[in-house]
C-alpha cells in the first residue's frame, strides 16, 4: 500500500472569517497534507471581473462575468515563506490583491454564478484527487467531497471575527472601519447560505468547531485527537 492509501481529504468548512484558512493550513503543515483554500479561487474570479468591466460600481454583471470565465486561468504555486500556496491569475500573482474589502463586497454574488462555481468546483475536486489534502471553504463537505473522511464546520460569534478580520487588513495597512467590516461578514454569511446552488450549511456528518474563545494551539490540540480517532485502525 502507498503512502497516499492511508491519506484522508479533509473538508473544512463554515463561515466567513472565522480563521478556517488559519487553522486548514496549520493543519496541513502538522500532516504534511496539501492546503487549498478555495476562497481564494472565488475571490481571484471576482478581482479578474473587477479588474476587466464585469463588476462596475460594486453591479455584478453576471453575464459579463460568465463570458470572462475562458480568459481565467487559475494555479497555485507553493511559498516557502508563508508554507501556503499562492494564487496566480493568468499567470500574475494576485495573492495580496484578493483581500482587499472591494473584492470582499462582491465576492458572495460572483460566487452564486452557476458557471463560476461549475468551473471551480471541477478544479478543486481535481486537485483533490490524489487525497492528503485539506481544503477549506462552503461546500467541500457538501458539494466539493462529499465522501471527505472529516469534516469539521467552523463558526465563531461575529463580532469576534469581525474584529479578527479587522485586525488582519489593518495590520496590512488597509483603511477600514470595524463597522463595514461586521457588515460585510455578517452580508456574506446570509448571501451563502441563502444562494441556489451550494449553499454554506452544515454537513450530516460535520463536527462543529466553535473557536469563539480558541487559540490556534487549543484548536489543533482538539483537532489532533479528533484526527487520531478517526485514523486508528
Ligand atoms: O473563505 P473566504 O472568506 O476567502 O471566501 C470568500 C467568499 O467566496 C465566500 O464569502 C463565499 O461567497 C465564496 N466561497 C464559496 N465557496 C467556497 C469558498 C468560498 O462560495 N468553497
Amino acid at each position: 500500500m502507498s503512502d497516499t492509501d492511508h491519506k484522508i481529504i479533509i473538508a473544512v468548512d463554515g463561515f466567513s472569517s472565522c480563521g478556517k484558512s488559519t487553522f486548514a493550513k496549520a493543519i496541513a503543515a502538522r500532516l504534511g497534507y496539501i492546503f487549498i483554500d478555495t476562497g481564494a479561487m472565488y475571490r481571484a474570479v471576482t478581482l479578474f471581473a473587477l479588474e476587466n468591466g464585469a463588476i462596475v460600481s460594486g453591479i455584478v454583471d453576471e453575464e459579463a462575468v460568465e463570458r470572462l470565465l475562458d480568459r481565467i486561468a487559475i494555479t497555485f504555486r507553493f511559498n516557502p515563506a508563508r508554507g501556503a500556496s499562492d494564487i496566480y491569475v493568468n499567470g500574475d500573482l494576485v495573492e495580496g490583491k484578493i483581500r482587499t474589502i472591494e473584492v470582499s463586497n462582491c465576492v458572495s454574488q460572483v460566487s452564486a454564478i452557476p458557471a463560476v462555481r461549475k468551473k471551480l468546483v471541477a478544479m478543486q475536486q481535481e486537485m483533490g484527487g490524489r487525497r492528503g489534502v485539506v481544503m477549506d471553504g462552503r461546500d467541500i463537505g457538501t458539494v466539493v467531497f462529499p465522501d471527505a473522511e472529516l469534516k469539521l464546520f467552523m463558526t465563531a460569534d461575529p463580532k469576534v471575527r469581525a474584529q479578527r478580520r479587522y485586525d488582519e487588513l489593518t495590520a496590512k495597512g488597509q483603511h477600514v472601519t470595524l463597522e463595514e467590516i461586521e457588515r460585510n461578514v455578517r452580508e456574506r454569511d446570509a448571501a451563502d447560505m441563502s444562494r441556489a446552488i451550494s449553499p454554506l450549511r452544515q454537513a450530516a456528518d460535520a463536527v462543529v468547531l466553535d473557536n469563539s474563545h480558541m487559540t490556534v494551539d487549543e484548536q489543533m490540540e482538539w483537532f489532533m485527537k479528533l484526527f487520531a480517532e478517526r485514523t486508528k485502525k
